[in-house]
């Protein structure tokens, strides 16, 4: 059974890139029918903070990532890493190394001089015949992996294709502090074990340390994963996306209104296609995603492109649904609960959604039906609201008194009172709609002023 992890580290804040990283483990074990599980990977304890791992959960949620086991902590797994560490070390797969801080600066000082690579020399690893140094006293030891010194390791990267590389340039690596608690690359490949991961989809900044989990996993008698490094996503400047360079919180672009399924189809395509669909569902999604179609070069994150697909979303979705999602962002606008159970909202919704590239733009149409007085645009007023059009205006609002109101009414009230005055539509409909809704460009005027109701269109009209 596929079985696949998403393991943040929850020391900052998520941005798209990293989100990105869950989308797809998540979305390979969907697609077949696997398991999706949630490491919190909170071992460094000066970063990590609980307001880290809310803002990933509540990211996640947003996007229905569910995860079907999890969150699981490191840091209640300590225990379990200990036990671990204890069997490498009977079966003498660990060493204790007794070098200092001190010594250790020396022989990197020594090897970069001689343009060398920094590496443990391997000065406390036992051999057979080796005579080891006299233990210092009072240190306290960190424990060392002894990795092989001879081959490679080699493995076929999902994105990357094959990477080998010799054991000769891997160094014994610390896996246990001084204290006993154990380091990151061992916990990863004590939980990806335990949690029995069959294929571990991160980023490629991980891909230094895959080939020393890898000796590890043989180390403890077990078949590694099958690997996919994902490459980074760039902003737009084509730098590293990170807060530093002003990327946004996952949840900020919900709250500016995005859909989730519309930021699922924009981020499974930023590294991953599936033939020229461009716009697709979440079921689609799920069902089609593969490792065989990531991309291996980074991808740009592209705002407009996002919008552009959001857009896409919001039009092709069911109004209603549209409705609900709305509600709460009219209620966080000051709109009564009462005044939007007026059965308006669909009919909004439908009239404007192919307008909206979010569902903030929407609310901000809609809004415009339930204030007791219209934000004009000032420029559209001087525009369009001229001497001129004031006798029409005023026709019209007059007009609009006596009829039963609706759509059909209201575009005879028009053309009547159109053919009065010697105008044309736009001479007329232009004023009006800056007058009423405040902006000179809308949907079908009639439409909209049906759903205003007769009463405000008749009051705002008259201030003209
Ligand atoms: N915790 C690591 C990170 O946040 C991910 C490690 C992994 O996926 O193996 O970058």
């Amino acid at each position: 059974k596929v079985r696949t992890r998403f393991a943040p580290s929850p020391t900052g804040f998520i941005h798209l890139g990293n989100i990105r990283s869950a989308l797809y483990p998540w979305a390979f074990a969907r697609a077949n029918g696997g398991d999706f599980i949630l490491r919190i990977e909170d071992t460094d304890l000066e970063r990590s903070t609980q307001a880290s791992v809310d803002v990933i959960l509540e990211s996640m949620s947003w996007l229905g990532m569910t995860p079907d086991e999890g969150p699981f902590y490191q840091m209640q797994r300590m225990d379990r890493y200990k036990e671990v560490l204890k069997q490498l070390q009977e079966q003498g797969a660990v060493y204790p190394c007794y070098m200092s801080m001190a010594e250790l600066d020396a022989l990197r000082e020594k090897q970069m001089a001689a343009k060398e690579k920094p590496r443990y020399d391997g000065t406390w690893r036992p051999e057979p015949g080796k005579v080891l140094p006299p233990l210092p006293e009072g240190v306290q030891p960190v424990l060392r992996f002894k990795n092989p010194t001879t081959g490679a390791v080699v493995w076929d990267d999902k994105v990357k294709g094959r990477i080998e590389v010799s054991n000769e340039e891997l160094d014994d690596l610390v896996i246990a502090r001084p204290d006993g608690t154990p380091t990151y690359n061992f916990c990863v490949v004590v939980d990806d074990i335990d949690m029995a991961i069959t294929h571990v989809i991160r980023g490629d900044d991980h891909v230094n340390n895959t080939p020393r989990q890898i000796n590890i996993f043989k180390a403890l008698g077990k078949e590694p994963p099958v690997f996919a490094h994902l490459p980074t996503v760039l902003n737009e400047q084509g730098e590293k996306l990170s807060k530093r360079h002003g990327a946004k919180a996952v949840t900020q672009y919900r709250d500016e209104g995005y859909l989730a399924d519309a930021m699922i189809n924009y981020l499974a395509r930023l590294g991953w296609s599936h033939g020229d669909d461009e716009i697709f569902s979440r079921e689609q999604f799920l069902q089609w995603f593969d490792l065989d179609h990531l991309g291996s070069s980074a991808a740009r994150f592209d705002e407009a492109k996002l919008r552009w697909v959001n857009a896409q979303h919001l039009k092709a979705m069911d109004d209603d649904a549209l409705v609900v999602l709305l509600k709460p962002r009219l209620l966080a606008r000051g709109i009564a609960q009462a005044a939007l159970d007026d059965g308006h909202l669909t009919s909004i919704v439908a009239l404007f959604k192919d307008r909206c590239e979010t569902l903030e733009d929407l609310a901000q149409w809609a809004q415009v039906f339930y204030v007791d007085v219209p934000v004009i645009n000032e420029a559209d007023y001087q525009q369009h609201v001229t001497d001129a059009a004031r006798p029409a205006i005023a026709a019209l609002r007059a007009a609009f008194a006596d009829i039963a109101w609706s759509k059909e009414t209201i575009s005879a009230t028009f053309k009547t009172v159109l053919k009065e005055q010697g105008l044309k539509m736009p001479q007329l409909a232009m004023p009006v709609r800056v007058l009423t809704v405040g902006v000179a460009h809308t949907p079908s005027v009639d439409a909209v002023l049906e759903l205003l109701g007769q009463k405000k269109v008749i009051e705002f009209l008259s201030k003209a």
